[in-house]
Order: C-alpha cells, then sequence, then structure tokens
C-alpha cells in the first residue's frame, strides 16, 4: 500500500520512512505541504484510479514550511471528493496535543491524529486499522461500480461515465459515441443449456468486448444480455468501424462452454453526439437503443448507426470466419 509522508524535519521523515518500508508499506517521502501536494497531484493525473499505484494513507506533520498539514489535508480531500477518486486516509501526525489542535485537525478531515512524540508501535497497530478501512471501503466501493457476473462497470457508474463524457463534450465540443450491444437468441441458450452455460457466454462476450476496446473507452453491463460502451473522442467516421470490430470479435471465434464451443453473435446499435441535434445522456441511449432495435430487425449479427442508417457490409466483412 502507498503511502504519502510529508514532514520537514528530515531526522523524523527518515525514521518514518525506515518504519514504513519494513512494515510492507512504500512510501513517498516531501519535506514541505507544496511538495506533498504536487505529489499527491501528479500521482492523481498518472495512476487513473489504479488502487496499486495511487496514495492510500497520508501521514501528514502540521507545521510544515509554506502550505502546512491542516491546508494540506482539506486540499486532498477536497481533490478526491470532486474526482471521485479512490479514498485517502489521512493521519495527522504534529506535536501539537491540545484538544482544541486535536479537534482543529479531524474536522479538517483527517480520519485520525497522533501527537508526538509517538510510539512505532502504536503507528503500526493504527496503520493496520487504517488498512482494515481502506479495503472495506475498496469492497464496496467495488460491489456499486462493478457488475459481479462480468467484472465490467455497473449501469450506474457506465451512465455516470456517460454523463461526464457528455458534460465535457458540452465545454470542449468533442464528439462522443455509444454503442448498445446485445446477443441474439441468448434466451434460446439459456434454455437449451442452461443457465450456468449462459453465464460463461456472457463472461466471455464482455471480455471480447472489452479486449476490443482502447484503454480509455469504458464498457458497462446495461442489464441482462445486454452491454453499453462509451466512447470519448469518437465521431461519426470512426463509430462505424468501432461497432463493426466489437461484432466481430464476438462472433469471429466460437465461444468455450461446457457445453463445448457455441458460436455465439451480437447486434450493435452505435450512435454519435456528433449526428444529434443536442447533447444528452438520455438522447444518445435512446438514439443508441433506437438503432439496437432497427439492428435486431435487419436480421441479427449486424451494427446499425443512427440516425444515418448505413449499409452493413456483413458477408464481406465476416468472410471465412465461420459464420452462422
Ligand atoms: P434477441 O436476439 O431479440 O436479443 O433475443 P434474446 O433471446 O437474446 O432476448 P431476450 O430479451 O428474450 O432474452 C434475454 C435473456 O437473457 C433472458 C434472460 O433470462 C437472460 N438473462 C438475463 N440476465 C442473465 C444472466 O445473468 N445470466 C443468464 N444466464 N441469463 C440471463
Ligand atoms: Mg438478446
Amino acid at each position: 500500500m502507498k503511502i504519502l509522508i510529508a514532514e520537514d524535519d528530515v531526522i523524523s521523515s527518515r525514521a518514518l520512512e525506515g518504519c514504513l518500508n519494513n512494515w510492507g508499506y512504500k512510501s513517498t517521502v516531501t519535506h514541505n505541504g507544496d511538495q506533498a501536494w504536487e505529489a499527491f497531484q501528479s500521482n492523481m493525473r498518472t495512476v487513473h484510479s489504479d488502487e496499486n499505484k495511487s496514495f492510500r494513507i497520508a501521514i501528514l506533520d502540521w507545521e510544515m514550511p509554506g502550505m502546512d498539514g491542516i491546508e494540506l489535508c482539506k486540499k486532498i480531500r477536497r481533490l478526491s471528493k470532486e474526482e471521485k477518486e479512490i479514498y485517502v486516509y489521512i493521519i495527522i501526525l504534529t506535536g501539537k496535543d491540545r484538544q482544541e489542535e486535536i479537534i482543529k485537525g479531524l474536522s479538517a478531515g483527517a480520519d485520525d491524529y497522533i501527537t508526538k512524540p509517538f510510539d512505532f508501535m502504536e503507528l503500526k497497530v493504527r496503520l493496520k486499522n487504517a488498512e482494515r478501512i481502506i479495503l472495506a471501503q475498496e469492497k464496496e466501493r467495488q460491489r456499486a461500480t462493478t457488475d459481479s457476473l462480468t467484472q465490467l462497470w455497473s449501469r450506474n457508474k457506465i451512465i455516470e461515465f456517460l454523463s461526464e463524457e457528455t458534460e465535457r463534450e458540452g465545454r470542449y465540443g468533442e464528439a462522443t459515441g455509444l454503442i448498445m450491444v446485445d446477443i441474439d437468441f441468448f434466451k434460446k441458450t439459456n434454455d437449451t443449456y442452461g443457465h450456468l452455460v449462459g453465464d460463461q457466454v456472457l463472461k466471455s462476450v464482455a471480455d471480447r468486448l472489452k479486449n476490443s476496446m482502447r484503454r480509455y473507452d469504458k464498457i458497462g453491463r446495461f442489464g441482462g444480455d445486454e452491454f453499453i460502451a462509451v466512447f470519448p473522442r469518437c465521431g461519426n467516421k470512426q463509430i462505424k468501424g468501432v461497432a463493426e470490430r466489437l461484432r466481430i470479435s464476438v462472433c469471429r471465434k466460437k465461444i468455450n462452454t461446457d457445453a463445448g464451443p457455441l458460436k455465439i453473435t451480437v447486434s450493435i446499435g452505435a450512435t454519435c453526439s456528433e449526428n444529434l441535434p443536442s447533447i444528452s445522456c438520455e438522447k444518445l441511449i435512446k438514439s443508441s437503443d433506437d438503432a439496437l432495435l432497427k439492428a435486431k430487425n435487419k436480421g441479427r449479427n449486424t451494427s446499425v448507426i443512427t440516425p444515418i442508417e448505413t449499409k452493413q457490409p456483413r458477408a464481406d466483412q465476416d468472410k471465412g470466419s465461420g459464420r452462422l
């Protein structure tokens, strides 16, 4: 677990760093509030909420040159709240031991307050408690944002991504692509081979879709056998190609299940904000849903873009891949 230390006293910070490293933590030492704030922001920008690389605990001295520990604590809290980032457990480690100071420290958003001189074993135990709280919070975050079967984003989380993207588009004028994917005749797969095999199909389809997307595109399970994917900075020119890439990623190879390899296809409805008179989350969803319905009516295993309907190069694009 990564820990950010802000401590201006070099001897204390070395002793602290040595202990933390011995206890298995990875610590980054800074010597004033501004340096710590810079390290925190830079970590946030570069690791993109990766739990293993993000600072999970911050140990902040109160009195430091420049920005003090209290101000730093408030800034960290504010930023991680705005960015809906991973929770950072903040410990104020200070010589200030008056009751009103402790109240001020905890009111600034610190989770714990330790007064100097402190016992290292006490710090070790308090860090263990911090870890327990962080892991419980992480589990809860995972549960709320991830679909348990496919490990894709949950419906709520993907809609949250979509609305953030449409807001960003409002500000910077970049197009957003949205794709709905629905497995063809999935009920028949369940009815013929059972729900456990159906679940295996759902998981494999989810993996194939995810693996054919860029890192910063997002995909979630919309419900049942339907998936929804958000493509930032994806205009009309690209969306058709993306939709076909996803469709082919599912049907090009049979899916291995306990009932043997099964040929599975999907229908895709896609839209791009460039095609719509105004941008909104609801309009994008409605538009790609309409396109999906058209794809189903066209005979399935195909993709349709709204409102500009394009001819489907089905036979050409899937040649030689053992289509249904
Ligand atoms: P279409 O080509 O029109 O999409 O037909 P379909 O059979 O795929 O569509 P329908 O909506 O009738 O069936 C979807 C099925 O997905 C019905 C439901 O039982 C099944 N389903 C939904 N969630 C799960 C799940 O988590 N696991 C499994 N195994 N099946 C699921
Ligand atoms: Mg279906």
